[in-house]
């Protein structure tokens, strides 16, 4: 049995992915998330799949707490094999009303919580000679949207690291590869909706249509399991050639 940590797995993306590594029952699963029904959530996937779970509400923006996490996690299951850094929030505003401290959070959260987990896996993936890092960036640490300053520079970040320790890992068999979906349907683009109505002055049905899958060419929000199947594909064994990489999910938003 392989043991995989999803960060922010017990909402949306997170626990789709989870969802689909639970379906093989070939791994043990930390979940994570700040959801006050997370021990629920994991227990409820364990038992769904009868496999052995794990959860840590650890904070993305406490490094000594996603320390204690791994930690944690090793001393339960002996080890963690692949790492998912897919834990994020958002915040869309024009630039010169843009709060302070929801820049912070974002890079905190969405980019250097990748770096401190990154960190803590790192030894036990290099004495193992074997890693996989998947990190969840976006479509958008590719390309740019009006109004997401923080998030636009969290994901092109997390692209960039992805590259380097790609590099770093190599020789170790450690690959390292980001997903970049397009919008999925889940409480972080709910949110969104509403406030991106907000932002554009436009309604949330014009948004969804207009806006967001505008940029799509699949008029279509990107289904989770698709995200974790690439995500069972990356962690796989035989992929060790496979790293590196930024690959959109987006229904050719990139291609434009
Ligand atoms: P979501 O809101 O459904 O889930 C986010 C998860 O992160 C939740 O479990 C939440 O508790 C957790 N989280 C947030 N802040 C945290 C913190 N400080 N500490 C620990 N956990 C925290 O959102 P989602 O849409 O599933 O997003 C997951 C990832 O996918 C994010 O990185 C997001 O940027 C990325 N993404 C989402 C979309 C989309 O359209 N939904 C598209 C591209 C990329």
């Amino acid at each position: 049995m392989k043991t995989i940590l999803i960060t922010g797995s017990t909402s949306g993306i997170g626990l789709g992915i989870a969802r689909e590594f639970a379906k093989t029952k070939q791994y043990n699963i930390v979940f994570n998330g700040l959801e006050p029904n997370g021990p629920e959530i994991a227990e409820g996937v364990g038992k769904e799949f009868g496999i052995q779970v794990m959860f840590s509400p650890a904070n993305m923006m406490k490094p000594e707490e996603l320390k204690k996490m791994v930690d944690d996690a090793i001393v339960k299951f002996g080890a963690i094999d692949i790492l998912v850094n897919n834990a994020g929030i958002q915040h869309v505003s024009p630039i010169e009303d843009f709060p302070e401290d929801k820049w912070n959070a974002i890079i905190a959260i969405n980019l250097t919580s990748v770096f401190h987990l990154t960190k803590a896996v790192w030894k036990g993936m290099k004495e193992r000679k074997f890693g996989r890092i998947i990190n969840i960036a976006s479509a958008h640490g590719l390309v740019a949207s009006e109004f997401k300053s923080a998030y636009v520079a969290a994901k092109h970040g997390i692209v960039g690291f992805t590259k380097t320790i790609a590099l770093e890992g190599a020789p170790f068999n450690i690959t390292a590869n980001a997903i970049c979906p397009g919008y999925v349907k889940t409480p972080l683009v709910e949110k969104q909706i509403a406030d991106q109505a907000k932002a554009h002055q436009m309604s949330e049905a014009d948004i969804v249509n207009k806006v967001m899958l505008y940029k799509q060419a699949v008029k279509e929000f990107v289904p989770v399991e698709v995200l974790g199947q690439l995500a069972l594909f990356l962690a796989s064994e035989g992929a060790t050639t496979l790293t590196g990489t930024a690959l959109p999910v987006d229904g050719g938003w990139n291609a434009q």
